[in-house]
């Protein structure tokens, strides 16, 4: 099975930006990629759910690829305050992501969420991006590859192929830290989960595996060329376009 040729540089802009900074953001990354012409690689921002659907206006032609940061599993009804998989896609998202280490910190999201988050996904029409990753306590006592292990197989549906499925290693402690892996420590993890999923997904060797964890236009490159590395998912860097965009040139 050939690995797929084409990295995905994904943005999470997290609970960041007004409609202004927004549009402003969303524009400076289309005017780069449309400018860049790029046809190797795919370049997604994930804006909060108020910014969706202007943004998805705003980028539209430019190739910039849009997405949510979290869904709900159910399609609708009592869930106050909750958004969709299927309110994101009619705002003009493709892509969502589910189980992002914030949100399992945050609102104590399990594995068994994160599945039925994915499978909201896939029900909407959308990629889920499933994120996994270990605590630096967890990486300390030498768990990490289990973790990892652990999550995937509880948070990747049955069913899965490549082409409905993006899975990021995000850290937990590299997010938003400055500290990344060193690039032998992220193929190892890579490594894993390629293995680990080629006994949930028949197509395992070309899933998408985007590492995610204080990258920057600095350290891309390096990360980016780790083995098993289809591309980034992006925090903090995502919030200036140039930034990004170096990213996304690093591929
Ligand atoms: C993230 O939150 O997904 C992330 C990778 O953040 P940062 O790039 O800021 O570490």
């Amino acid at each position: 099975m050939a690995r797929t040729p084409r990295p995905l540089i994904a943005g999470n802009w997290k609970m960041n930006g007004s409609k202004a900074d927004g549009l402003a953001l969303a524009k400076g990354v289309a005017d780069g990629v449309k400018q860049a012409g790029w046809t190797d690689r795919e370049v997604l921002i994930c804006p909060p759910a108020t910014l969706i659907m202007a943004v998805a206006e705003a980028v539209r032609g430019s190739g910039v690829l849009v997405g949510g940061e979290d869904c709900h599993a159910k399609p609708s009804g009592a869930h106050t305050g909750d958004v969709s998989a299927e309110m994101l896609r009619d705002a003009g998202a493709s892509h969502v992501i589910v189980g992002h280490s914030e949100r399992r910190t945050d609102h104590g999201e399990t594995d068994a969420m994160v599945r039925a988050k994915a499978e909201a996904a896939w029900r909407a029409g959308l990629m889920p991006i499933v994120c996994i990753g270990e605590t630096l306590a967890e990486r300390e006592a030498g768990r990490t590859l289990g973790v990892l292990e652990t999550q995937l197989k509880g948070s990747v549906p049955a069913g899965a192929t490549a082409a409905k499925l993006v899975v990021a290693y995000e850290p937990v402690w590299a997010i938003g830290t400055g500290k990344t892996p060193t690039t032998p420590e992220v193929a190892a993890a890579h490594a894993h989960i390629r293995k680990v999923l080629g006994g949930l997904v028949a197509d395992a060797p070309a899933v998408r595996l985007l590492y995610g964890g204080s990258v920057k236009g600095s350290n891309a490159a390096e990360l980016l060329a780790a083995g098993d590395v289809d591309g980034a998912l992006v925090g903090g860097a995502s919030l200036k376009a140039e930034e990004f965009l170096a990213i996304a040139k690093a591929a």
